[in-house]
């Protein structure tokens, strides 16, 4: 299967408004980062993780034209905002979205877009369509083995996925053993690291260094960067098998 990247930033992208630091007028295609997000494609299956804020330019820019089922870590604006502008694949493809997400993200969408959910359904009204399934434990989807993988952030729970030997984890601070153990094994595994200095609801880079050698995949990449993150500097700093992922950068998972 492949993973495109499709935002590497964190909740504010890279550059941020305003912002006149080396990173934010950096030259360097790496240090421009929309809003976290990915696309698996498997089998003629196009699964998004995480709908960005970004999501509209994002499935322009990666010419995204169908979408199969959307994963949601957890509820934040960075997150989900993006789950308006699937309306376009639901009228094209005359299907719901089959979300996916824990108790807690599926009824924060349901307040976050209560227009869809509320009301009549006319299709002259053109809301969203969306079809929240939780997921507590193992699914099959498409063939492929999706495993939820529980932890924290800040003051709100969050859901990583793995999928077969892919796994993808971000804005977290704390996670259980019994939780890191659903990740054993993976091949890929991609991490949330925000930047170098202290954070309350993130990993940072040296914590997610930690985190991924519980884990030992084979190769990892690191995700959702602040705009402390200079895309070369971090790439020299970081230890053989984890690298700084890009906008745009696609893998090739087994
Ligand atoms: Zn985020
Ligand atoms: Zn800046
Ligand atoms: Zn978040």
């Amino acid at each position: 299967m492949k993973v495109r990247f499709l935002g590497t930033g964190t909740s504010m992208g890279v550059p941020l408004i305003g912002c006149r630091c080396k990173v934010c007028t950096s030259k360097d295609f790496r240090d421009k980062r929309l809003r976290s997000s990915i696309l698996i494609e498997h089998r003629g299956k196009n699964i998004l993780v995480d709908a960005s804020s970004d999501f509209r330019l994002q499935a322009l820019i990666y010419r995204i034209n169908k979408i199969d089922a959307i994963f949601i870590t957890h509820p934040h604006a960075d997150h989900v905002f993006g789950l308006d502008d699937t309306r376009i694949f639901y009228l094209r493809q005359k299907k719901p979205m089959e979300i996916w997400g824990s108790e807690f993200t599926i009824s924060n969408i349901k307040k976050l877009f209560f227009y869809a959910f509320e009301g009549k359904r006319d299709e002259r009204l053109v809301k969203p369509s969306f079809n929240l399934n939780l997921i507590e434990r193992q699914i099959n989807l498409f063939g492929l083995r999706v495993t939820p993988v529980k932890a924290i952030h800040g003051d709100m729970p969050v859901t990583g996925f793995r999928f077969n030997n892919f796994g993808y984890i971000t804005d977290f601070n704390f996670i259980e053993d019994r939780e890191i153990k659903k990740f054993r094994g993976v091949k890929t595994l991609v991490v949330g690291a925000l930047r170098y200095s202290p954070s309350i609801s993130h990993l940072t880079i040296d914590r997610a260094v930690e985190f991924v050698r519980r884990i030992k995949p084979k190769m990892a990449y690191f995700t959702h960067f602040s705009h402390e993150i200079l895309h070369s500097q971090l790439e020299k700093e970081l230890p053989e098998g984890i690298k700084p992922a890009f906008d745009g950068l696609e893998i090739e998972v087994y």
